[in-house]
Order: C-alpha cells, then sequence, then structure tokens
C-alpha cells in the first residue's frame, strides 16, 4: 500500500461485532473472562486496549515498521526507550534538541546513572569522535528543533554499528510521510504524536515504531510495567487526524517554503532556518534522506535586539503565539523563552539558539494571508 492509502486503511478493519467503519472507543478498563486465564486477548486496559490497538498497528505502518507502541506523551515514549537503558550505559544525543528531551535526560535518567553526551550531531565524523565501547545508544533529531540542522541518519546508524549501539531517531518535526529512519537502518523511531501525526492540537500522545522484536518486546514489557499509556479517547482523535496527514503535510511543505522565500528575500531578516532553502548548509542532505522540508522554520531579526523579537512576537494575528508546533493553524514561538527554556542559556547558545531566535509552525491556511501577517508585524 502507498502512504495515502495507508493512513487510512493499514491496521484498520470496520468493528467486527456491529460493522462500524470507524474503530470505537473502547471506554474500558477491563475485559470479562471466561475462565481464569481465558479471554479474547484482552485482560486489563493498561495493558491493552482496542483503540490503541489499532492506532499502533496504523502507525507502525506509516513508519514501514513491524511493531507500534503508543503513550501518554511523547516524553512518556523517550521515558521508555531510555529505560532500555542501565546505569553506566553511555548514549549520544545531538545539542540541539526538543528541551523536554534534554531535561528528561539530564534532571531524570543522569540521577540513575545513565551519561549523556550532547555533541554536533549534524558536523560530519562528531559521531566517530565520541563513541565509545560503552555507547548504548544514539538518539537524535532530525531536523532538529530549533536549528533546524539535518543529521545523516545512515551515517549515524553505520557509526552504532561499529560498538552495537541502537540508534533512535525522533522523526517528531518530519513526520512518517517526509521521512522513515527505519528504512535507513535506525532501530526505533519516535514520535510526539502531539504534533504533526494528531495534527489538530487537541491530543498529547507519543509513540514508538520498530522492526525489531526484541526491543519491541522490551518496550511493550516497559508501556506495561510503568503505565504511561494513552487513553481509548485520544486513540481514536488521533485515527481520526491521521487520516488527513498526507494532504496537511502537502500543505505544511508549500506554505513552509513559500514563507521561507517570503523571509529570505526581507530587507529585516537575517537569518532564516529552513531545509528547504538552497542556502542551508544541509540542503543536499535533506533531499536525500526526505521526501519535502515541512512547515518547520526558524528566523532572526536583523540587528538582533531582543526588544524587536518580542515585539514581533506580540503582533502576530493568525500566527498564534504558543508553545507546540503541527497543527493545522499557524504559531510562532521563542525557544529561549518557550520550549528551549529548561536547557541552560550557555548550552543553548552552543548551538546557535540565541535569545532572539523566533520559531515558526506554519498552518494549513492561505499563504497569502499568512505573508500578510508576517509582513505587517514584521512592519
Ligand atoms: C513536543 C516534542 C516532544 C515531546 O512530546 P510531548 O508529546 O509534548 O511529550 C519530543 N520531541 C520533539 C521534537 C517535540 O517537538
Amino acid at each position: 500500500m502507498k502512504f495515502a492509502t495507508k493512513v487510512l486503511h493499514a491496521g484498520i478493519e470496520p468493528d467486527p461485532s456491529t460493522g462500524a467503519i470507524m474503530t470505537p472507543i473502547f471506554q474500558t478498563s477491563t475485559y470479562v473472562q471466561e475462565a481464569p486465564g481465558k479471554n479474547k486477548g484482552y485482560e486489563y486496559a493498561r495493558t491493552d486496549n482496542p483503540t490503541r490497538t489499532v492506532l499502533q498497528n496504523n502507525l507502525a505502518a506509516l513508519e514501514n515498521g513491524k511493531y507500534g507502541l503508543c503513550f501518554a506523551s511523547g516524553l512518556a515514549a523517550t521515558d521508555a526507550v531510555i529505560k532500555l537503558m542501565n546505569p553506566g550505559d553511555e548514549v549520544l544525543s545531538s545539542n540541539d534538541l526538543y528541551g523536554g528531551s534534554y531535561r528528561i535526560f539530564t534532571k531524570v535518567f543522569e540521577r540513575f546513572g545513565v551519561k549523556f553526551k550532547f555533541i554536533a550531531m549534524h558536523e560530519p565524523g562528531e559521531i566517530k569522535k565520541h563513541i565509545t565501547p560503552k555507547t548504548k545508544l544514539i538518539w537524535l533529531e532530525t531536523p532538529t528543533n530549533p536549528m533546524m540542522n539535518v543529521i545523516d541518519i545512515p551515517a549515524a546508524v553505520s557509526s552504532a554499528k561499529t560498538v552495537g549501539a541502537i540508534v533512535c531517531v525522533d522523526n517528531t518535526f518530519a513526520s512518517p510521510y517526509l521521512q522513515n529512519p527505519l528504512d535507513m537502518g535506525a532501530d526505533l523511531v519516535l514520535h510526539s504524536v502531539t504534533k504533526f501525526i494528531a495534527g489538530h492540537s487537541d491530543v498529547v500522545m507519543g509513540a514508538i515504531v520498530t522492526s525489531d522484536e526484541k526491543l519491541f518486546d522490551q518496550l511493550k514489557f516497559l508501556q506495561n510495567a510503568c503505565g504511561g499509556v494513552p487513553g481509548p479517547q485520544d486513540c481514536f482523535l488521533v485515527l481520526r487526524g491521521v487520516k488527513t496527514l498526507h494532504l496537511r503535510m502537502e500543505r505544511h511543505c508549500t506554505n513552509g517554503a513559500t514563507i521561507a522565500n517570503f523571509l529570505f528575500g526581507h530587507p529585516k531578516i537575517e537569518k532564516v532556518y529552513y531545509p528547504g532553502l538552497s542556502n542551508h548548509p544541509h540542503h543536499e542532505l535533506a533531499k536525500n534522506q526526505m521526501r519535502g522540508f515541512g512547515g518547520m522554520i526558524s528566523f532572526t531579526l536583523k540587528g538582533n535586539q531582543m526588544e524587536d523579537a518580542l515585539r514581533l512576537l506580540s503582533a502576530t494575528r493568525l500566527f498564534s503565539l504558543a508553545e507546540s508546533l503541527g497543527g493545522v493553524e499557524s504559531l510562532i514561538g521563542h525557544p529561549a523563552s518557550m520550549t528551549h527554556a529548561s536547557i541552560p542559556k550557555a548550552e543553548r547558545e552552543r548551538g546557535g539558539l540565541v535569545d532572539t531566535l523566533i520559531r515558526l509552525s506554519v498552518g494549513i491556511e492561505d499563504a497569502e494571508d499568512l505573508i500578510a501577517d508576517l509582513e505587517q508585524a514584521i512592519g
């Protein structure tokens, strides 16, 4: 099946008891058993829920993987992946990543003896320089949040193989429509489903997809043992949202490109970070490993004055000032004080995340209206 067919049909069958074409919301905590140990495959809803099962199978198909697991949030999924580690194990991570990932790594898992190294993974050769026999996991986000660097997934996979480490790609920014890390050799792909997959800013959820049976068994165990599962109502909303993922992503991509070009040509804009621009340092790599460039753009204003950035952030009318991304409506954000405030300033600036950086999540509105809004806000 091709992508547009998969979002609608992969793993989804009419409900066998009624014929309902839409997967029902199984709002139940438990399942009646005929006799001890004799059941219909469902025992308790933390372990399994039919609405969740359908969504997990659908998401697995979208990432060309065998197994999917859904979690209560993207960070609950991240939590499960890092719990594959033991004290003393090393994780190599990109230094330009979602602030909440940095926070759970440094503030939670370092206390349990897992070691994290944050490196400029988009620089060729950096992984080889820092990988050691203790490295058990390479964690990367590409494109990165918010600097829009692109990391070479096959290169990370081949470095990981030299020490037997696994590779997990946070594919939230690209979505499975634009990039499939498992096809490039990654072991795990992780999503904040909250963003493009759900797409309507009404659900918080995470997911992991893999084709490795052993990793799946370990993660499935953690999903049940630690219990960070999503409710069936949220699974229903994501099943509903995902049906238009391909259509939404097409528009995110065309609007993203139009707005990146507008910003690039604007006399008051200093820098534009968008992998679809031909002068982006990783444009060729992005063309190789992605099928499009998405709707996430970061930029700075000329002069780099904090008051100019703050004024712009409050002046847009269609772009709403909010955390999050990937919804149908356009958002504008200030990473230094919002999504990335949990990363220390010195660490942020090492990766180029200055206090005046502005991030856009370009929605699916009419591009002309979005440009007019930015034009009046930039002034
Ligand atoms: C939002 C986000 C997360 C965390 O997901 P939640 O659903 O908010 O827990 C992880 N990675 C990236 C790239 C994100 O944008």
